[in-house]
This record gives C-alpha cells, structure tokens and sequence, in this order.
C-alpha cells in the first residue's frame, strides 16, 4: 500500500468539518481524501428521508459542500444502497482506507456490519463515536443492561467520564487526484416543486442560510447568551423563542453533542450559579437525546412496536377524518391546531406543544401513536429515528419511562397555563386573533357578542371542538381499562 491509496470519508448524518473525528482521522493519515455523501432511499428496514427533512438536507449538503471545497475538496454525491455504493467506490478507487461516524438506527447498523465484513482485509473500515456523548453500550446498569427510564439512566451518563474537547475544523485537506463521476445535487430534486410548499421553511430558515454548520454555531451562540438564563422555565412557552432550536442541526450532524456540551458548560461557569442550573437544565435535553438513542439502539423495534406488549392489544380506532382534522390544525382545540400549523409551515414544533398535540391524537381521538409518527416524520425538519419514536412512545405511554396512559392532557388547561396571553395561539391560528384572552383557549364558551366582536363564527371561521375533553378522556381511559384487565 502506498501513501497515495485514497482514505474515503463518509458523510452521513456529521454534515459538518469541525470535531468531525472521521474526516480528522483523515485529515492526519496524509492520504488524499474522498469525501462522499450517499442518498440511501433503497436499504432493507430504512425510513425514507420525510418531504421536510429532504428539504433541509439540500440545504445542509450544499452547505458542506461549500466548506470541503473550500479547503480543497470536492464532495462526490451517489445514489443507491449506502453499504453497495460504498464498496463499489472503495474498488474504483483502490481505497486503502474507509471511515465514518456511527449511526443508530437498525438499518444502519446493519448497513454498516454488512459493509465491514464485505470489505475485511482489503480495505481499513474505521468508525467514530461523533454523534452521542456516550454510546449506547456504554451506559447501562450494574447488571449490563440497558436503562429503561431516564433519571437514573442520566445519572450513570453524567458519571461516564467528560466529554473531550471538540476537534478543530482542518485547514486544508488532500484532495485525490483520480476522475470521479458523481450526481448533481439538483438531480436528487430534494426540494418541492409542483407543488412547492416550503415557502414557509425558508422564511422559517433564512431561505436555507439557516442550515448548516455556521448556522447552527450562530445559534447556539444565540441561545446561550439569551434563552438559556430562563431555559428551564422558558423551555415550556411555546410563544418565546425560549429553546435553543439546535434539533434539526443535531439530526444532520451540523453541530455536535460534544459541541454543545463544551460550550454550554463553560458558559455556564463563567456566570453564576443560577445560569449553570439553567445550563445544567438544558444538558438534561440532550440528556433525553442520548437516551432516545439508546433506547433506539437496544430496542430496534421502537418506531414501530410498542415497548410495552400489553398495548399490542390496544384497541386503536381508525379515522380518516379525524387523522386529517388533526394534521391540518383544524381540531377546534386552539393549542393543538396552533402546533399543527406550525409544523405544517415552520417544518417545527415547540417541545410542549408536541406533547399536546400528541396527547389528543393518541387519547382523545384513540388514534395509533405510530400515525402522529408518521406524520412528524414526514413534516419535522427535525425528523428523527430515535427522538421521534421515543417521544410517541412516551405521549402513547407505551414506551420506557413514559407518561402514564391514564394522565390525559387537558388541552384547555395545557393552552392557559403555557400560553397564558394566547401569543402562540394568535400567530398561528390567525382567525383567533381578536378573540379576547379570556377565551382565546375555549372560543366555543365565548357569549355571541364576543364572538361577533372577534369576527369569528364557530362552524365557519374556525371550528367547534372535534371531540368534548371529558368524553374523550372518559373514553380513553375505558380504551385503556380493557387492555389493564387483560394484563
Ligand atoms: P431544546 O429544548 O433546545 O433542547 C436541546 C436539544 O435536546 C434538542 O435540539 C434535542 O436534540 C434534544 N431534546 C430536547 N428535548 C428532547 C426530548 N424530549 N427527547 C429527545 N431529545 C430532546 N426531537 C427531535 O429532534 N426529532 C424528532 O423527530 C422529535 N420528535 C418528537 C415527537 C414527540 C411526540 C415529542 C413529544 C418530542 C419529539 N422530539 C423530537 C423531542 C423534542 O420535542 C425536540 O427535540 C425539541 O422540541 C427540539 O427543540 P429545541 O432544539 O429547541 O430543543
């Protein structure tokens, strides 16, 4: 082997240079480097990339591209099942070198397995830990099994040793010389257009500026020296810009756990006592992030089998018209609908609304956890394999450490407390505007005099509750009895 093989480097979900350890690794071996992203939409058990996540991937890849060309590199784009495109090029090119940054999700561990064992003992494969702070088989309990609920699971992670120091971003890097023939970025059409519908994710994102490394830098700076001093109250107002939005730069790799860890922390020293609480608040998110993966990693079946068996025998209901009233924020319920919409235009949703909005789907409308996760996968910028299926599993009370099923939100009472002036409302349900603040939650216990006042009329305008709170939470818990007695 001479100095001159290629290493590849795989990009996947580390669309980012700094504390990137597969590109470092590459970076310090002295080879010329193949930097590659592959669009896997074909590989056995994979979730298909959601309309909004093919959106912010456009963006983020073209962001990357920028940066590696900047220091020398040109990145190649393929197509195909990740493990056989890969092996394919590795042969082209006489690779002597093959590294990446781990995944989690079933099918790309597989993947990945397959690939190694193809490629042993002609090509060096080499994978780094870059997207946790811990690997999932790192933190586990005294009898080495995985943790099924969070506050111990979190205890044991914040006594695994602390996170080293982030890597720096390399200055130049080795480009190989050979031709390579790669795809087009705007052949893969990852952005809508008939119809396109994202013209609100690019208001939401600076037009795709928003996306990618140097975003999601800026925002974190952002975040730390505003947000994060009332975070932890903060967090739960979904009409502040009270949470740091790092989730869909978290997913694509445009930042990193580690990143995030050290950044944080020695903000939080460098204040007071009170900041690092808000700080240490915060890290208990990407805490839940952690576990969400471990839990993904451990329990491969989490997206779509319940974690508890007893509710494979839950007697979800099937409706159409309700699965749609709820996805096009149109459930009379004010929070919820104001969520939906958000989603649907912003391609987010605020932490708490989610859980609302959730709840409704699964308890008042009986309606299958896995259907509210499919639709946030396809709508999240965000979407991801192991926050998503963790947190419907945790609204659905299925899953580890989750709500219990019998504590059925209030969406009146959620709606009052968290968004006390209607703020979050009015921006997203625009009919609701002139509606004073005393029925902004409840506009069908509105006197008719309000009503006109508002220019609202219930039926027409905006639309009565699709289902009564105490009905629907009586008949969800009579749902859930059957399945207790069957226990
Ligand atoms: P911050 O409050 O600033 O938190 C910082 C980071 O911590 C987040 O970016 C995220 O990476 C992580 N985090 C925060 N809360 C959670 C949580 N409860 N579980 C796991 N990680 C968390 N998050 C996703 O990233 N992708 C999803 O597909 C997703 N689906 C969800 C579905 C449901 C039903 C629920 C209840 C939650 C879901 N979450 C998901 C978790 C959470 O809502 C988002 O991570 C959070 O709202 C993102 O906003 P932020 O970046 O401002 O969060």
């Amino acid at each position: 082997m001479t100095v001159s093989q290629p290493i590849i480097v795989w990009f996947r979900q580390d669309l980012r240079i700094a504390d990137n350890p597969a590109l470092h690794h590459a970076a310090q071996s002295g080879r010329p480097i193949i930097p590659v992203f592959v669009l896997d939409d074909v590989t056995p058990g994979i979730w298909k990339a959601g309309g909004a996540t093919r959106w912010w991937l456009h963006h983020s890849l073209t962001q990357l591209s920028d940066s590696l060309r900047q220091r020398g590199l040109s990145l190649l784009l393929r197509r195909g099942p990740g493990d056989v495109v890969i092996a394919d090029l590795a042969e082209q090119v006489g690779a002597a070198e093959l590294v990446w940054n781990r995944c989690y999700e079933p099918y790309a561990v597989d993947r990945d397995t397959r690939l190694k064992a193809a490629l042993k003992g002609r090509v060096m494969a080499t994978s780094f830990k870059a997207a946790l702070l811990n690997e999932p088989w790192e933190v586990l309990t005294g009898q080495g099994t995985p943790y099924k609920v969070f506050t111990p699971y979190w205890r044991a992670a914040l006594a695994v040793t602390a996170p080293d120091r982030p890597l720096p971003a390399p200055d130049r890097l080795l480009p190989w010389p050979g031709d390579l023939t790669g795809d087009a970025l705007a052949d893969w059409q990852l952005l809508p257009t008939k119809p396109d519908w994202a013209a609100g994710l690019r208001r939401a994102w600076s037009d795709g500026e928003g996306v990618g490394e140097r975003a999601a830098a800026v925002r974190l700076a952002q975040f730390l020296s505003n947000g994060a001093a009332n975070y932890a109250l903060g967090r739960d107002v979904p009409g502040i810009d009270g949470t740091s939005r790092l989730s869909p730069h978290l997913h694509f790799g445009e930042i990193s756990p580690r990143q995030i860890w050290n950044a944080a922390k020695m903000a939080g020293e460098s204040v007071n006592e009170t900041f690092k609480v808000q700080i240490d608040s915060f890290l208990r998110e990407i805490g839940w992030r952690e576990f969400s993966h471990s839990l993904l990693y451990h329990f491969p079946t989490l997206p779509e089998r319940p974690l508890s068996a007893s509710f494979e025998a839950f007697p979800w209901t099937r409706d159409d018209t309700s699965l749609a009233a709820w996805q096009r924020g149109q459930t009379g319920y004010p929070i919820v609908d104001a969520g939906m919409r958000q989603l649907w235009v912003t391609g987010w949703m605020h932490n708490r609304v989610r859980m609302i909005v959730g709840s409704l789907l699964v308890k008042h409308l009986l309606l299958p956890w896995q259907a509210g996760e499919r639709w946030f996968w396809d709508t999240l910028v965000d979407a991801d394999l192991a926050n998503n299926a963790a947190g419907w599993q945790w609204i659905g009370g299925c899953g580890a450490d989750a709500a219990p099923y019998f504590r059925v939100f209030n969406p009146v009472l959620q709606g009052q407390k968290f968004d006390p002036d209607g703020r979050y409302v009015r921006q997203w349900v625009p009919e609701l505007k002139h509606m004073p603040d005393k029925y902004i939650h409840t506009p069908w216990t509105a006197p008719p005099v309000v009503l006109r006042g508002a220019g609202v009329t219930l039926g027409r305008d905006y639309p009565a509750p699709i289902i009564d709170h105490a009905l629907g939470r009586q008949r969800a818990l009579d749902a859930f009895a059957t399945i207790r007695s069957s226990d």
